[in-house]
């Protein structure tokens, strides 16, 4: 299958009709499109039925009849697809040709019936552009986008057909369904308002599309941004966001930006002590001491294993240094509790700031802050140290 966005997206292992069908195999999405297509040829018949009963003197029943047959055709064929689909489903991941005959019986399926009610220009479009926007999150996009270019060419020719007259406007109908009065014939009152009906569904259906679309966006976004373990910004948009500052720090010509690393001491010893559960504990009480000591347009992130950073937009390499001090105290005097067991840890910070004389972008602020890092680790952790080469 084609369909771009929603290929790429990883599978809940254990299948069900209550998760997000976005996360779905391309063949279940079908499944369902196609369930829920089968609703324009059984309401549109069931439409066709009840102007019949009710005001039959209104329709060309010949007309009518094939119609009613079209739809109930194009009904036992989705039907008969979606029989095929489910059993398919078992050892297939996809059915292009149910994708296919979907997309290409619904246009054909509201084309000819809102030509033969002459409602295309309206509700023939509207539900032309709700079924493409459900079929967007459930199909190929490819095929959707072609189907949209198709549409334009067949609307742009029933409009020629209206105005030149070639066309017999309306062909199901056999005398206008709004009286010299103004008033409507009952039965194409019901009509529209089962139309309407249609169309509110349908509606609902898209805005849940939608809705689970934007979801798993923000899901995915969220993903590609924060650590799982810690919630701080990863090492990718950590780097993002630093560029971004120390652009915009260099277009602004003074405005320092200064970077703070942290890294855990002994960490390992931790690991080997209380084991790994505990040091991610571990890991999750220093990040949210970083978090809280931290300004609101500071970036905490993670940056490897038990090595973070910090971005101090603004801030002297001074009040860095005062920050990463606080922050020192706090992570010092702040034991954690896990399995009762009671861990104190110490971090080591090293700090430099932009501008000075060798540190011309995020790369050299990084290495700077790096260096004064291991000077820390080097005369006993547990300590600030700053970046002396620009002194
Ligand atoms: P130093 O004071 O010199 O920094 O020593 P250290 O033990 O902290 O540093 P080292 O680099 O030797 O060990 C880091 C350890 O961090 C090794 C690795 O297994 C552990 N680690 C990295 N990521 C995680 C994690 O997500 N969870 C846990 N529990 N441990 C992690
Ligand atoms: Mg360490
Ligand atoms: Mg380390």
């Amino acid at each position: 299958m084609t369909s771009e966005a929603p290929a790429a997206a990883p599978r809940s292992t254990e299948f069900t009709w209550l998760s997000n069908p976005l996360d779905w195999r391309a063949i279940d999405r079908l499944i369902l499109l196609g369930a829920l297509v089968m609703l324009a040829p059984g309401l549109f018949g069931a439409a066709i039925i009840a102007a019949m009963v009710l005001t039959p003197d209104y329709l060309h029943l010949g007309v009518a009849q094939p119609l009613l047959a079209f739809y109930g055709l194009h009904f036992l064929l989705l039907g008969g697809f979606l029989v095929a689909a489910l059993r398919r489903r078992e050892h297939h991941e996809d059915w292009p040709a149910f994708e296919n005959f979907i997309i290409g019986s619904f246009l054909v399926n509201v084309y000819a019936s809102a030509w033969l009610t002459g409602t295309h220009f309206a509700e023939g479009l509207l539900l032309i552009f709700l079924g493409i926007s459900i079929a967007s999150a459930l199909a190929s996009i490819r095929k959707i986008r072609i189907s949209y270019f198709w549409g334009c060419g067949v609307m742009a020719l029933m409009a020629i057909g209206d105005f030149s007259g070639v066309v017999h406007p309306a062909p199901l109908l056999a005398k206008a369904m709004i009286n010299a009065d103004g008033s409507l014939v009952l039965g194409w009152l019901l009509i529209r308002i089962m139309l309407a009906a249609v169309l509110l569904s349908i509606m609902s259906i898209s805005i849940s599309a939608i809705s689970r679309w934007v979801e798993r966006e923000n899901l995915y976004r969220e993903m590609s941004t924060i650590d799982g373990l810690t919630r701080l910004t990863n090492r990718r948009s950590f780097i993002e966001r630093g560029q971004s500052e120390l652009s915009r720090a260099q277009r602004m010509g003074e405005s320092p930006v200064a970077c703070v690393m942290v890294d855990l001491d002994h960490f390992k010893k931790i690991n080997d002590t209380w084991g790994h559960h505990a040091g991610d504990q571990v890991l999750v009480a220093a990040s949210a001491i970083m978090m809280s000591s931290a300004r609101p347009y500071d970036e905490v992130g993670r940056y490897g294993g038990e090595e973070f950073a910090i971005l101090l937009p603004g801030a002297t390499l001074e009040s860095a240094v005062m920050v990463a001090e606080r922050i020192r105290e706090r992570i010092a005097s702040t034991p954690v509790e896990v399995d009762g067991h009671t861990i104190v840890m110490t971090a080591s910070f090293g700090v430099s700031c932009f501008p000075a004389g060798d540190i011309d972008n995020l790369n050299d602020l990084l290495k700077a802050a790096d260096r004064a890092l291991y000077v820390a680790k080097d005369s006993g952790r547990n300590r600030v140290c700053v970046d002396t080469s620009a002194a």
